[in-house]
């Protein structure tokens, strides 16, 4: 059914998974290939952590147990939207290594392609961005469990693609595009 499904369709559905720490560019960059990809006449959607955590994750919190939960339920909304054959765009934080790793694996175990980006912009970029203020915030002490800050983000060994801060939000887009077009995505 997945292949009459995605030849109605005219594209197979694929996760694109966008980790870094907090204001590293995963949300802006989501949305600038979501928008490309939908005027292009790709089915796309951009699954945010901060959107998730209003509505299926809003019982989650910050503690590692919980972050591991945020990401393996948004994995596996990831991958529903996936098998529909929508490209889902996912920009969660993910700091730890195996629940990207699950994520991975819940899509290859379905033969769903799965590629993670990672936004390799230095915590003192992200620092001078914060356009939260959540840095700020976890500098003063105000909060607590801030990924960079007094929380962990383990880099990723093996990302599909690497985008640093020095390219622009366009060309990094372009980039994702190229990445979403290669044949191994297919
Ligand atoms: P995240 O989703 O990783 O928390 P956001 O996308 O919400 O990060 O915030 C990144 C901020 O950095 C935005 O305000 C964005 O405009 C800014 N920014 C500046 N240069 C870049 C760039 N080259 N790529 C991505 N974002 C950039």
């Amino acid at each position: 059914m997945r292949t009459e499904r995605w030849s109605a369709l005219g594209h197979p559905g694929a996760t694109i998974w966008f980790t870094g720490l907090p204001a590293s560019g995963k949300s802006t960059i989501a949305a600038a290939v979501e928008e490309r990809l939908v005027l292009s006449g790709r089915s796309a959607y951009r699954l945010d952590g901060d959107q998730m955590r209003l509505g299926l994750n809003r019982d989650l919190g910050f503690d590692a147990a919980s972050r591991t939960e945020n990401v393996r339920r948004t994995a596996e909304v990831a991958r529903i939207l996936a098998e529909a054959g929508t490209v889902a765009l996912v920009s969660v934080v993910s700091p730890y290594s195996a629940g990207r790793a699950e994520a991975r694996a819940l899509h290859e175990r379905e033969g769903l392609a799965f590629m993670e980006v990672w936004l390799c912009t230095p915590l003192a970029e992200c620092e001078r961005r914060d356009p939260k203020g959540l840095y700020a915030r976890a500098r003063r002490g105000e909060i607590t469990g801030m990924t960079g800050i007094d929380d962990p983000y383990e880099t990723p060994a093996a990302a599909d693609l690497v985008l640093t801060p020095d390219l622009s939000v366009e060309a990094s887009a372009e980039r994702v595009l190229r990445l979403i077009d290669s044949p191994d995505s297919r």
